[in-house]
This record gives structure tokens, sequence and C-alpha cells, in this order.
């Protein structure tokens, strides 16, 4: 039974960060300039690869089963090459978590860039920390009512510019633009905007820092990459304590450089106060560092009291030993994902020279296996695809090797001639291939497929069966 009178879960308070000004709160606004002109132009620019083909850079054509990514064009059955993107992505994650710690999370996390956004409008519109803490304590009153609706306003058409590029790039942007100007859009375009716009207007507005808490996985095994060389957001305890309020022009003497005045925890966007040492809910953003800056240079001391450090240097500081200005970049972690990204990347410049620009597919028949004809002779019949990763048209003769066969036929509503078959540019030709052999001494015979560009030098085989006879 559950005891009604007590709480298990603890009512999560609202976080009101206080804006800073600094060097790290530049570099972030620079991220996010950078990032978010990365995702909004990336599907309008332009990638000439010919006649009929899409000329978008970067684009993901479901309808046709195709992947652009400006030169580089990914059939269904390349898609090692997203996994392959996709690993190089995390090992190079790994990597820059090893040297520089959170930095991702602090600087390029889609969640943290837009909570940025979003709390910038919420500023903008409510004012800082104490006017925003004010405004929420109001009942409903006329200027409550008015900014909450047009920081809400501002939140949805974010979310809406959000969702809106992010189909973009499934689609042609200019063509996409037209359609979403006059209203007329596929509904199934339409949801994933819709979609989009809910969860960023949630995720931002809302969840903010409890998606890094409670929801992202990275946040929680990512220590697992940190060693004592790693940078890390850190409070230099043995200068600053004992901390303690301090009045301008009195002496320093017994006391540490922190004044307790807490603007390091005020402009945490999660929280925590560093002081009490680094914390999984830490996103290295660096914040505190400016906001603690700020105060040494008021109280006239030297900056850094937070700082990003490497745990190395915070021991050796403490135990009075020399520390070191430069980051060691080379440790075993940075030498073994170094290694695995460099193995990835050859084996991925490799598979995009060597892959084929044709392929031949052949599955036999199973229903039925076999058909006697009433000369004797033994019909098998398969399903054969060509694909033709070309841009251009190619003729391409058909053959079979390992059964002597009488016929090779082709079953289509127009008569096609197995010697001359063309398959049209980045097309995928399929056709019922019947096999016609004398009966073997064998039930089962192992036979390849082969398909030889004329006046070529593409070629391809498919290993199938021939079935003759009943099973003995
Ligand atoms: S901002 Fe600096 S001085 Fe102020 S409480 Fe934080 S660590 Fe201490
Ligand atoms: S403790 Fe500092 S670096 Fe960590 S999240 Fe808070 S403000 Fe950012």
């Amino acid at each position: 039974m559950l005891d009604e009178n007590i709480t298990y879960f603890e009512k999560q308070a609202r976080i009101y960060p206080r804006s800073v000004k600094g060097r790290y709160r530049r570099l972030k606004w620079a991220a996010i300039a950078v990032l978010l002109g990365i995702y909004y132009a990336t599907p309008w620019l332009r990638w000439h690869r010919g006649e009929n083909l899409p000329d978008q850079a970067v684009l993901i054509d479901m309808p046709a089963r195709r992947a652009y990514f400006f030169g580089l064009e990914i059939w269904p059955d390349e898609v090692y090459f997203i996994t392959g993107i996709l690993v190089l992505a995390a090992v190079g994650l790994f990597f820059v978590t090893s040297l520089l710690g959170r930095v991702w999370c602090g600087y390029a996390c889609p969640q943290t860039v837009w909570t940025d956004l979003f709390v910038w409008v919420e500023e903008k519109i409510q004012g800082d920390r104490n006017r925003r803490i004010r405004l929420d304590s109001q009942g409903f009153t006329f200027e409550r009512i008015w900014k909450k609706t047009v920081t809400h306003a501002l939140w949805i058409l974010i979310g809406l510019c959000t969702g809106g590029a992010w189909v973009f790039y499934f689609n042609d942007a200019p063509a996409l633009f037209d359609h979403i100007r006059h209203f007329d859009l596929p509904w199934s375009v339409g949801s994933w905007i819709l979609g989009l716009t809910a969860s960023t207007y949630l995720m931002a507005g809302y969840a903010r820092e409890q998606v890094c808490k409670y929801m992202c996985p990275y946040a929680r095994f990512q220590s697992a990459m940190f060693d004592r060389d790693t940078l890390i957001i850190g409070y230099d305890a043995g200068r600053g304590e004992p901390r303690g309020k301090h009045k301008k022009g009195t002496s320093w003497e017994g006391k540490g450089h922190c004044i307790d005045c807490t603007q390091c925890v005020l402009v945490c966007p999660v929280g925590i106060d560093i002081r009490n040492g680094l914390q999984m809910e830490c996103i290295a953003c660096g914040l505190c560092v400016d906001a603690c800056n700020d105060v040494m240079d008021k109280v006239d001391l030297p900056r850094g009291l937070i700082r990003y450090d490497t745990q190395r240097n915070y021991d050796d500081r403490q135990a009075g030993r020399a520390t070191q200005s430069r980051l060691r970049l080379w440790r075993p972690r940075t030498f073994y994902y170094l290694g695995v990204l460099s193995l990835v990347s050859a084996l991925m410049v490799y598979g995009l020279f060597a892959r084929p620009r044709m392929e031949l597919h052949a599955i036999q028949n199973r229903n039925p296996l076999f058909v006697k004809l009433s000369d004797g002779s033994i019909r098998n019949s398969y399903v054969v695809k060509i694909l033709n990763k070309t841009h251009e048209a190619r003729h391409f003769a058909l053959g079979v090797t390992g059964v002597p066969v009488k016929r090779l036929d082709l079953q289509s509503a127009t008569p096609l001639d197995p010697a001359d078959l063309v398959v049209e540019g980045g097309m995928v030709a399929q056709y019922r291939v019947m096999l016609v052999a004398d009966k073997q001494p064998a039930y089962r015979l192992p036979i390849t497929l082969t398909a030889q560009e004329i006046d070529g030098g593409l070629h391809d085989s498919a290993a199938t069966i021939f079935v003759s006879g009943d099973e003995p």
C-alpha cells in the first residue's frame, strides 16, 4: 500500500538562468549562429548531377529510395555508408569528448542550441531572471498575459521554422517552399512539420535541462571517455575556500577568493553549484566561468577561480606541484579513437571507389520449383534485377553458366531480347527469366547468372540454383 502522505517524486523547480556576458557566452552565440546557419541553409544548396536528376546537394529522396550528399549517391543496398557515417560521427564525438569534455553538450547539441534560443526569446520579452521570477509570481495580470502570449507565439514560430527546415531535407526545397506558401501540402509533410514544431516547443520551451538529466543516454556514459587529462569545468577550491562575503578595500588574509555571490549558480542553465565539484548535470557550457570572471574583475582578483582545466592540473595544484599549461593530446585513449576513426574512414573511402556501378540480383521462384515440359526438359524461373547505378542508359547481355541451357527466355508483355536489355540510368529493371535445360543427373545444380554490358566494361553475376527433377 502506498502511503498517501509521502511524496514520492520531488517537484521540479523551475530554473531561471540569469544572462551573462563573456568569452564563452560569445563562443556559444557564434556556435549557435554557425550551426543554425548550416541547418537552415543546407537544403538550399544546389549540386548539378545531370539531366532529370535532383539538383539538391543534400537530399533524402524516399520515393526514389535514394540519398544524395553532394557528389555521393547512396542506393538502398549501400546503406552501410550511412552506418559508416554514423560510426564516424560517434567515434569523432568520443575523440572530442576525451580531449575537451562535454563541449558537444555545452555548445553543439541541438537541445542546447534550441534551448538557448528559447531562453533568449523569453529574456527579450519577459526580462532577465528577477523580472521573470516576478512575472511568474503574478496572477493573471495584463502584463503577464501579453508577455507570455508573445513568448509562446515566438517559440511556436521557431518550432515551425525548425520542422519546416527538416522536411526540406526530404523534398526539393524550392518546390516544397512553393507548396508551403500556397498552403498546399501533402498531409505526410504537414504532419512532420507539426510533429517537429510540437517537439521543439516542448523540449526547448519546457523540458530543457531535464532532457539532459533524464532522457539523454550520452550524458550518462560519456564520463567513460574522460581521463585525468580531459578538460572539465572546475572550481579551484584551494584558492576559493574558505569562501565568504568580502568588503571592498579590506584584506584577503585568511579568506578564500570565493565571495559567495552565487553568480555562478544563477547563470547555470541546469541549476547546479559547480563549487560542489563536477556533477553529471554539468554540460560544460562555461557560463559560470564568465560569471565568476566578471566577479573576479570587480574585486580585483585574477580570473580563473572557475575555469576549464584538467583533473591532473587540479590535483597537481592542490599538491603544490607544477601544472601543465598545454593540453596533453597524445594519450592511449586518443590514439585508440584516432585509430578507429582512421580505419573506418579508410574503409569508407575504399568502399566509395570500389563500389560497383551496376549490380545483378537473382532469386529462383519456389512455387513451383521447376516445371517438366512435354519434351521432358526442365524449366526453372527466376526474378532477375539489373541495377544501373550510372546516369546513362546501358545495354546488357544476360547469360548463364553452370548448366547447359537450351533456352533463356524472358517473360514480358512486349518481346525482349536477353542478349540486349536496355536499362535506363539510375533505374532498376526487373525481369522474369525462364531457363530450360535437359533433366540433369543432380537434383540441384549451382549455377551463375551473368549480365555483361555490351560495348562497355560493366558486369556482375549472381549465384543461384537450377532444380532438376524431384528431390531424391
Ligand atoms: S561566481 Fe565565483 S565568487 Fe561568486 S560564488 Fe561563484 S565561485 Fe564564488
Ligand atoms: S556548472 Fe557551469 S559549465 Fe556546468 S552547466 Fe552550469 S554553468 Fe554550465
